[in-house]
């Protein structure tokens, strides 16, 4: 499997469990004022119950088969592929993902010019 397709594959799988996230958290929200009802006896347990079997939250996505167990795989200085299984969205271990490439959107660019030394003119 070379590198783009196991981008491709761990962004799909993100998106999937992005995706379930925002679902169960919406849901959430409505069990949430059902709940405040009942607690105000708007509704009864029953109605309660209904609502919460109507508005239940989904299996979470199962992992890809691929992804189980996948390791890093790049070439160490050994020249052999590296173990790692700690990977990230690049799909390389932290070791092997390249260097940063700096701030991209220019809320990022302002706050790493902030961050940078401020020189004092000295006093005569
Ligand atoms: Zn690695």
């Amino acid at each position: 499997m070379d590198i783009k397709e196991r981008r491709k594959i761990i962004k799909n799988w993100m998106a999937q469990s992005d995706q379930h996230d925002q679902e169960v958290a919406r849901l959430a929200k409505i069990r949430d004022e059902a709940y405040k009802l009942y607690r105000r006896d708007e509704i009864n347990s029953l109605e309660l119950d209904l609502i919460w079997h109507r508005y239940r939250y989904p299996e979470p996505p199962t992992c890809p088969p691929e992804l189980r167990n996948m390791r890093c795989g790049a070439k160490n200085r050994k020249g052999q592929p590296c173990a790692n299984r700690n990977i990230y969205a690049n799909g390389r271990c932290k070791y092997h993902g390249g260097l940063s490439t700096g701030p991209r959107t220019l809320e990022g660019k302002a706050r790493s010019a902030f961050n940078l030394p401020v020189s004092v003119p000295k006093p005569m």
